[in-house]
């Protein structure tokens, strides 16, 4: 995916390159590579944005996003840099002797404005992105003033290329930049447009809400017709609940039931804003659709001696769903869940987890940071000297260590795993967040 990705960006400074084109002022060629380089990744980052189970089942949610921001803040800042390095000036028309446009530059007033809009536009969608936390307002107007304003940087960034563009001339680019502005599009259709459509024909409804812990709600909803979708333990999904899909009203679950319970998917759920906060308001009855599933913190394929799971407060949700379908088939290899919360009535399932014990090898330690008198369990949080008791003697290499909970919590087991030798790719992560 990475050679695919670069080669993507590469491919149109290649494709001017082989030009040949009578050399200009160095600077200007190197603004003009960086920029289409730049470009071309911006388009890009239509199908980075989560919503495509091809990428994000293989990346996984939190290196999806990460990529995703990491890449469009840093090419933001090289076509910020692109217009103030060009040296060369010029009349705003073409000069009849100058065919290569080696000599001046296009500043005709749809080449300037153009590239004015989509420049603004994009400093402006991604600064909203990096500051979306103090801005106030809902998640969902944030939500479509960002897909609003990445058509806005598509469609403006496309004509700036091909009406100011030297290279872009070629019909070889032209097609290159009409093709990935359709891309880039069709990812905005196919997530607005199509997705919603694919929903309204598989609706599911609310079968039931009900408070299993400190703030914290299990919400089960099952489909009309037929089957619940298939998916593997530790995905999660998109959820919408009472509105109708082609609004967007619908946030991040884990599943938290067993991919082999067809009839109903069931999800753990802390409060924490609008939606959250109201689910005791729900009705059973009430329409619900899922986008999904997406995500990779999966066991499916992974050879391991045995698997340890790790889960703060609500990061239980996925983890109860691996637990739940090792249950069910009758896996033998020895589990560990170290279960971390603040307080006793945050843990929840502690009847179902227990019967875990008996019918799984499996061995919990609860963790509290705030424990009641007489609490017998451990106290503070799950950290290195706690993996050292539970490996004392075992192998954590030969080990699937599964991580779902706050990123401190999951960057301190994460380091203390690798400097037990536990291979990167025996951790598996996730963190609800990915701002
Ligand atoms: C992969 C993933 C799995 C998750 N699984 C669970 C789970 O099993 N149980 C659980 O309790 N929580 C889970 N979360 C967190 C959950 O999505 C948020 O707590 C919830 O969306 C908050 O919605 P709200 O309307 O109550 O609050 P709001 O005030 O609207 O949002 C609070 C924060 O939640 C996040 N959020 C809200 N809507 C979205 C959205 N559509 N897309 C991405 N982020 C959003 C944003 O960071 C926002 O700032 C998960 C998050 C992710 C990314």
């Amino acid at each position: 995916m990475i050679v695919l990705y670069f080669s993507l960006l590469v491919l149109p400074v290649v494709a001017a390159w082989l030009q040949d084109l009578p050399p200009r002022k160095w600077q200007d060629d190197l603004s003009s590579g960086i920029a289409m380089c730049a470009f071309a990744g911006i388009l890009a980052e239509f199908v980075l944005s989560g919503r495509f189970r091809v990428i994000s089942s293989h990346l996984g949610i939190d290196t999806t996003m990460r990529v995703h921001q990491l890449m469009a803040r840093a090419l933001t800042v090289v076509v910020l840099i692109h217009p103030m390095l060009y040296v060369t000036r010029g009349p705003a028309y073409p000069m009849p002797w100058d065919t290569t446009r080696q000599l001046s530059l296009d500043f005709s007033l749809i080449a300037v404005l153009t590239g004015l809009v989509a420049w603004v536009a994009l400093l402006a969608l991604v600064l909203s992105g990096i500051f979306r936390n103090k801005q106030g307002g809902s998640y969902e107007a944030w939500r479509a003033s960002h897909g609003l304003g990445a058509a806005i940087v598509a469609l403006f960034g496309t004509l700036h290329t091909l009406e100011a563009g030297r290279y872009s001339e070629h019909p070889f680019l032209r097609w290159f930049w009409l093709a990935m502005l359709t891309v880039a599009l069709l990812a905005l259709v196919w997530i607005y447009l199509l997705k919603p459509l694919w929903q309204t024909r598989h609706p599911y409804a609310v079968r039931s809400v009900r408070k299993i812990g400190d703030r914290t709600w299990e919400l089960a909803i099952a489909p009309v017709r037929g089957d619940a979708l298939a998916f593997d333990a530790g995905q999660f999904v998109w959820l919408n609940v009472g509105h109708s899909p082609f609004s967007l009203h619908e946030n991040p679950f884990s599943i938290a039931s067993a991919p082999s319970t067809r009839d109903q998917l069931s999800f753990v759920i802390k409060e924490v804003g609008d939606f959250t906060r109201s689910l005791g308001d729900l009705t059973p009855g009430t329409p619900a659709f899922v986008d999904g599933p997406h995500g990779n913190m999966t066991l499916g394929g992974r050879a391991a001696a045995g698997i340890a799971l790790y889960a703060g407060g609500v990061g239980i949700a996925p983890i109860l769903s691996i637990l739940r379908e090792l249950r069910a088939r009758g896996d033998r290899r020895p589990l560990v869940l170290l279960f971390g919360n603040r307080v006793r009535d945050q843990i929840v399932y502690p009847d179902e987890l227990d019967a875990m014990t008996r019918d799984l090898d499996l061995k919990i330690t609860h963790f509290l940071s705030e424990p009641p008198a007489g609490w017998t369990g451990e106290t503070g949080m799950v950290d290195a000297s706690a993996l050292n008791k539970v490996f004392d003697g075992r192998n954590a290499g030969q080990w699937l260590h599964v991580i779902c909970g706050p990123l401190p919590m999951i960057e301190m087991i994460e380091a203390a795993l690798l400097d037990r030798g536990v291979p990167d790719g025996q951790i598996l992560s996730e963190r609800f967040y990915y701002d």
